[in-house]
């Protein structure tokens, strides 16, 4: 039986470090992380207000440029993410927010689909009707893309290399599968990339699935480096799923 994923699972890769230069040092004030004091410590360049005159802390700081609409100023820090657990519909969607991002994505050619996991879509999760009709046809269709391949690699059997000769079969058996079908992705970006991606992921009009990962993304985000997410609030939304709508637009 295939892995049923409900939920994405999220692993933050990487993060900023940031290395301040002796001969410009910051008057900094407040807790911070390095992505944090990266992005205060380019905008503070643009005016050489290292000595901080307002006395702001970071958190202060960043609140006043994304006010301003200064967002240039966070695209210096960026975060890299694991996705897992998530669904090629889903993945389709997330790839066309590009400016500021990078993907690196599992690929259906070179990877055995065989043992693939699925990702139940959110609206029938808990009806039980609907997830048997769903996990029917899910598993019918693995079943195909199993037998699609046995076959297709004795009809290649000509071709000498079998790296290729699979990949000629796994890349004609995977039209069988379907969009429910889990997928793993690196995806990296700048905390403004980052923001524009999950105002628009995480609002009410956004597809479930999608949804739930912004949700867990901007958690995830918001716990790491709050000074740059901290202006969006999670709410529960009329079809009693959680949203979130974010304060600055588009900085
Ligand atoms: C609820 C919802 C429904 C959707 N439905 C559909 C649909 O039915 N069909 C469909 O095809 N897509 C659909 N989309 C995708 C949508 O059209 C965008 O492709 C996606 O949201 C990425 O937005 P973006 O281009 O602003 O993002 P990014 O590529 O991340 O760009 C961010 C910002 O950078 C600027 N920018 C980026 N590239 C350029 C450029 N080449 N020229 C000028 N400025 C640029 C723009 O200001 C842009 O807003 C939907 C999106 C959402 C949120």
């Amino acid at each position: 039986m295939p892995e049923f994923f409900t939920a994405p699972r999220l692993t933050l890769l990487s993060r900023p470090v940031f290395t301040e230069p002796a001969h410009l040092g910051v008057a900094w004030l407040g807790e911070a992380s390095d992505g944090e004091r990266l992005a205060e410590f380019a905008g503070r360049l643009c005016y050489m207000s290292q000595r901080n005159p307002a006395g702001r802390t970071t958190r202060e700081y960043l609140e006043n440029i994304k006010k301003q609409g200064h967002g240039s100023v966070l695209e210096h820090a960026n975060y890299s993410i694991l996705v897992e657990g998530v669904s090629r519909s889903l993945t389709h969607e997330l790839v066309r927010h590009r400016a500021g991002f990078a993907y690196s994505q599992l690929s259906q050619r070179y990877v055995d689909e065989s043992d693939a996991a699925f990702v139940v879509p959110p609206a029938i999760v808990g009806d039980a009707a609907l997830e048997t009709a769903w996990r029917t046809q899910v598993e019918g269709a693995q079943a195909t893309y199993v037998a699609l391949v046995d076959e297709l690699m004795t009809r290649y059997g000509w071709v000498a290399d079998k790296v290729h000769r699979r990949k000629m079969a796994r890349e004609a058996a995977r039209g069988v599968l379907p969009n429910s079908t889990e997928t793993k992705v690196v995806v990296t970006a700048n905390a403004r990339a980052w923001r524009t991606m999950l105002e628009l992921r995480a609002s009410e009009a956004a597809e479930l699935e999608i949804r739930r990962f912004a949700i867990a993304t901007l958690r995830l985000l918001q716990d790491e480096a709050p000074a740059f997410f901290e202006d969006f609030e999670v709410y529960t939304a009329e079809d009693r799923r959680e949203a979130a709508r974010i304060a600055y637009h588009k900085v």
